[in-house]
């Protein structure tokens, strides 16, 4: 699955307990990287050594943002995003995020502060990356493949609403038996960048039925 190209290696892993739960957290590391800049993590639901088997994983492939996962800004949804994600692989009881440490879509902190600097002064989000000299969307998914693939997971269900992501995946090798839609909600500082993900990125904006689908037949379950 994975290519030579790229190699991660399981470092640790520990059982964390959670506002969503108890989860499982694996730490990898990439090869030929000074360790501590280059650290990705898978966070399991469910049985460590049963995730890969009956069926397809729910799973989402999640790039780091520490100014909405940390700091709480308000100008996009990555916060709302994870949680929602851990929140559906606890209640599913089986699934796994893997959480890469690409902030930025990849350009970095530094240039995504800057990126901000310009949309402060009225660019959008693709237009404020296309102006620093880096793509819209710069992140990889082979990372993800080879942990996926170090799992044991050959199939997944993807949390997402991006279009490129699941192309991402599968060229990556990941089968990506269907995508179920992962949006949250908007305010009004996240909704212009809503919007220029929609308009410009292709990001699809239905609403989510899959995480009600999975609530309520777990309450019918229950
Ligand atoms: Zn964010």
């Amino acid at each position: 699955m994975s290519g030579p190209e790229t190699s991660v290696s399981r470092f640790s892993q520990a059982t964390i307990p959670t506002h969503n739960g108890t989860l499982t957290v694996v730490v990898y590391r990439e090869a030929g990287r000074r360790a501590e800049e280059r650290e990705h993590v898978a966070i399991v639901a469910g049985a460590l050594d049963a995730l890969g088997g009956a069926g397809p994983v729910l799973a989402r492939v999640h790039s780091e943002c520490w100014t909405g996962e940390t700091l709480g800004s308000l100008k996009c949804d990555c916060r709302e995003q994870l949680d929602r994600a851990l929140a559906a692989i606890e209640e599913a009881g089986r699934g796994v995020v893997v959480y890469l440490r690409q902030e930025g879509r990849g350009i970095g902190l530094g240039n995504k502060v800057r990126a901000y600097a310009l949309q402060n002064g009225g660019a959008d989000t693709v237009e404020a990356n296309l102006a620093l000299g880096f793509e819209a969307d710069a992140r990889r998914y082979d990372l993800a493949a080879a942990i996926l693939d170090d799992l044991d997971v050959r199939s997944v269900r993807l949390l997402t609403n991006n279009p490129l992501k699941v192309a991402g995946l599968r060229t990556a090798g990941v089968n990506v038996s269907s995508r179920l839609s992962h949006w949250v909600g908007e305010n009004q500082h996240n909704s212009a960048y809503l919007a220029v993900k929609r308009r410009k990125m292709g990001h699809h904006p239905d609403q989510s039925g899959q995480l009600r689908a999975i609530s309520s037949a777990r309450a019918r379950k229950g």
